[in-house]
């Protein structure tokens, strides 16, 4: 089970959780102030965007030069 970083919405208070495979961290509380819904944080801070390509959004974008040539 993996662990992931949260972010307390209500006071910025950062903490570590388990979270369940299906969950989305929604029944998390902050341990400071007891907020529900934690900002879930990404292990990586690259550019949102590079996720994209993980569902093969970009896997047909570098095709163009070999329609060129025909
Ligand atoms: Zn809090």
């Amino acid at each position: 089970m993996p662990i992931y970083e949260y972010r307390c919405r209500q006071c910025n208070h950062i903490f570590d959780a388990f979270q369940k495979v299906g969950e989305d961290g929604a029944e998390l509380k902050c341990p400071a102030c007891a907020t529900l819904k934690p900002e879930k944080l990404f292990s990586s801070f690259a550019a949102p965007g590079s996720e994209i390509s993980e569902g093969g959004y970009t896997a047909g974008a570098g095709c163009g030069s070999h329609g060129a040539f025909t």
